[in-house]
């Protein structure tokens, strides 16, 4: 068997994944959820098996979300603030609620774009030739 189990060794198209991630789906096949729960990724894909765990999200989907809609909101702001003049309240009325949202709605389909990448080129676990860690510690070898 030339594949460890739930280690796929096969194509790894970038774009295909890019787009599966985003979609929230399974970098792998396109079938199965990349997550479980809102912002929970599966440890395994539940279709094809694909091992999803090794991702290393930690605060980028974070980063990348408070940049796109701070740059989305930011531009609305002043747009409305140029076109309209309304006073401060309408602003916070109409802005604060929109952001949460929208950084609610860009979460997830960051992360799972974000997973989707690492998988894709091989980042961290998803390199099957990746040695096993503990933590961020390599194991200590087996005698
Ligand atoms: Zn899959």
């Amino acid at each position: 068997m030339s594949q460890e189990a739930g280690r796929s060794t096969g194509e790894r198209p970038l774009q295909q994944s890019l787009l599966r991630g985003a979609l929230l789906k399974c970098p792998a096949c396109g079938v199965g959820s990349l997550f479980t729960r809102y912002l929970k990724v599966a440890d395994n894909c539940a279709h094809c098996g694909e091992a999803l765990h090794h991702h290393r999200a930690d605060d980028a989907p974070a980063y990348f979300t408070i940049v796109i809609v701070g740059h989305v909101i930011v531009s609305l702001v002043l747009a409305v603030e140029m076109a309209y003049h309304p006073p401060l309240w309408v602003h916070a009325a109409i802005w604060l609620p929109m952001t949460i949202l929208v950084a609610l709605a860009a979460l997830a389909p960051i992360k799972g774009l974000l997973v989707s990448l690492q998988w894709a080129l091989l980042m961290h676990g998803f390199d099957p030739n990746h040695e096993e860690e503990i933590g961020d510690r390599l194991a200590p070898p087996t005698a």
